[in-house]
């Protein structure tokens, strides 16, 4: 069988020497053998987040996390500002609502991020207003938020700053205690190597505060339980064993490297794309592109739902799609976590002959010939 190339955001390639330390006999967590790998995998992830606060790990995906950075800080008919611009932005509106919070949002145009003077203006217009939800990329429209300049502007009010970094983490900068997140929100499958099933959160001091006003309802996602079980052992309810072993492991191997020299590679192979598909003749979607994933446009009279259909069935490669108006307009296509120089090349390489299947002109070889020379 041909090897195949998952390259959607989400969720991402496990190297092999991850897949294998989860293969492993299952243990007991209320052990100290398991206790220690809990530890490690948590001490060794905040480094990734560069925090010194709290980091807690749930049983879910990424948008269990989400609804903890809601649910843990808010009380009933509090306001919150939501930035807006894809479909995450979104989602943090709608768990808002569904919790009784109520947000003011802020809307980007897709494909663009937010301007840290309006959120600077919106805060101001709103005194009172509990906190500024945000995204570090904005996977649907693979669009990088300036998250340290609207840090500096959220810093200076009470309002706490929440970045939902599940897609960015080791693929766009991030400093969570530098610029000021008090809660950042991250899951398993995308830069950090491992299947679906964990999500986090980083808690700062400023946080804490919040959670103890805090009066909405929560049971599983309640901070005070995983910190207390931190303190005393491992996670309040039993952990997700296998997935948190492949976590250690998958920190161990970012922190080998180190964190800024995985970002660092991660942005050159998305240069290397984004570089290949202009010398294509294609047009990248973002204002503001992200090192996670590349936004691609379609060529005029190409769906591009149909490159990826051909991508599949004939090559073996997974992109993903355009989400709501984006449908068959764009592409999307993912540079994180296990996603290597092989999958960036292999990929491009194989959208040379999609297009060229599908009666898309341009010069064969350039977009491999452009990557190649960037990657190496
Ligand atoms: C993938 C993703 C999510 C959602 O995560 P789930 O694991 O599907 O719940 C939320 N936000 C961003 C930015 C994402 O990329």
């Amino acid at each position: 069988m041909a090897k195949k190339y998952l390259m959607t955001p989400g969720p991402t390639p496990v190297p092999e020497d991850i897949r294998n330390e989860m293969a492993k006999p299952i243990i007991h967590h209320r052990t100290k053998e398991y206790q220690a790998i809990f530890k490690d995998a948590t001490e060794g992830l905040k480094k990734i987040f560069k925090t010194s606060g709290d980091l807690f790990t749930f049983t879910s995906s990424g948008t269990g996390a989400m609804e903890a950075s809601i649910v843990n800080v808010m009380s009933p008919g509090d306001k919150i500002i939501v930035v807006r611009g894809g479909k995450f932005g979104e989602r943090f509106g709608e768990i808002a609502k569904a919790c009784g919070v109520e947000f003011i949002p802020i809307d980007v145009e897709w494909g663009s991020a937010p301007s840290p003077e309006l959120i600077a203006e919106t805060l101001k217009k709103n005194p009172g207003v509990k906190g500024v939800y945000t995204t570090l990329c904005e996977t649907s429209t693979a669009t990088v938020f300036d998250i340290k300049a609207i840090g500096e502007v959220v810093k200076k009010t009470d309002a706490l700053f929440v970045v939902d970094v599940i897609s960015g983490l080791g693929a766009d900068n991030f400093e969570n205690d530098a610029w000021g997140v008090d809660i950042a929100i991250c899951g398993s499958q995308k830069g950090l190597m491992i299947p679906p099933g964990l999500a986090f959160c980083s808690v700062s001091e400023k946080a804490w505060k919040s959670a103890e006003a805090s009066k909405l309802p929560k049971f599983y996602f309640n901070f005070k339980k995983y910190k207390k079980a931190y303190l005393d052992t491992d996670t309040p309810f039993t952990s997700a064993i296998t997935l948190v072993i492949g976590l250690k492991k998958a920190v161990e191997t970012i922190n080998n490297k180190g964190v800024d020299a995985v970002i660092t590679e991660h942005q050159t192979q998305a240069k290397a794309f984004r570089e290949a598909v202009k010398a294509m003749g294609l047009g990248i979607f973002s204002k503001s592109p992200s090192s996670a994933v590349t936004g691609v446009n379609s060529p005029a009279g190409i769906n591009a739902d149909d490159i990826i259909k051909m991508l599949k069935t004939d090559f073996g490669v997974t992109f993903a799609g355009g989400q709501e108006a984006l449908k068959g307009k764009i592409f999307r296509v993912a540079h994180m976590g296990g996603i290597d120089k092989e999958h960036t090349i292999e990929s491009i390489k194989a959208l040379e002959q999609a297009l060229t299947k599908l009666g898309y002109k341009f010069k064969s070889g350039i977009g491999t010939d452009t990557a190649a020379k960037i990657l190496k």
